[in-house]
């Protein structure tokens, strides 16, 4: 009698300390949670064994990262799988979907995906959208971060419903990462943004243009990708990168290394 009354306890303190320290999450706490839903989706996921595609990616990416000029434990993987998509977590956690690579065509617009998704996480979309997920679905979170069933429930995407397996905040992170858009001020700030990383970087800032271009044509119909998600219109979109062009050319010039468009993919 004793002992269940003491185990009851424990579990009520476990729920309302896992409740509660998700709630209101620091930047250590947020990281910890990406960290733990990035090493989830590098044992299920199916890395692409495409040479030519990975060598490009781990060109890339560390251009990029290091453009951010920011501090973090930057990691980067190629995933096999059909889906149009990339992303970066808190941190410095980036994927990068095969299914994307035929419609960017060039190592360019490779700079500019990982150029916004790195934004993202630098300029901490990743905290905002999660306060937004909690905001809007309180009690579903708190479900969901405290059983793995409940966060499957809630679960709209794939990403989503893998990681809620992991139970506790990861489940939450999860719910509020892959499911909860980002706002459109913050994709027009890693529009903004990700176009001087490219820049800075060393690929020519124009392609980011061509490549949202190929990306409306190539979502037609289908479900779109996280960076065509609570777009800003494909017209508005393309008015505000032809008007900050001038700036990131301007950084482009100085960048110590011009790769151009790069590779052809
Ligand atoms: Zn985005």
């Amino acid at each position: 009698m004793r002992k269940s009354f003491v185990l009851c306890f424990v579990f009520l303190f476990s729920f309302l300390f896992q409740s509660c320290s998700s709630l209101d999450p620091d930047e250590s706490d947020i990281n910890a949670m990406a960290l733990k839903a990035y090493n989830e989706v590098k044992t299920q996921a199916k890395i692409s064994n495409n040479a030519k595609w990975t060598a490009m990616l781990n060109r890339v990416a560390p251009r990029v990262a290091k453009a951010s000029g920011e501090n973090f434990e930057w990691e980067w993987m190629l995933i096999d799988s059909p889906e149009v998509n990339a992303w970066c977590m808190p941190g410095g956690k980036m994927a990068v979907y095969t299914g994307i690579m035929p419609v960017l065509k060039t190592e360019a617009a490779l700079a500019a995906v990982l150029g916004h998704e790195v934004a993202h996480a630098t300029k901490r979309h990743g905290k905002q959208s999660y306060a937004r997920a909690i905001k809007g679905n309180l009690a579903g979170l708190v479900i969901g971060v405290t059983t793995a069933v409940g966060g499957q429930m809630l679960c709209k995407s794939e990403s989503c419903r893998l990681l809620t397996g992991l139970g506790g905040a990861a489940a939450g992170f999860a719910i509020a990462f892959f499911d909860h858009k980002f706002s459109r001020e913050n994709e027009t700030e890693a529009d903004k943004i990700g176009q001087e990383y490219m820049a800075r970087a060393g690929y020519d800032p124009a392609e980011s243009i061509k490549l949202w271009e190929r990306m409306g044509a190539a979502s037609g119909g289908k479900a779109p990708p996280e960076f065509m998600s609570t777009h800003p219109s494909d017209v508005t979109r393309k008015q505000n990168l032809s008007k900050w062009l001038p700036e990131a050319q301007g950084i482009y010039t100085k960048s110590p290394q011009k790769y151009g468009l790069g590779e052809n993919i």
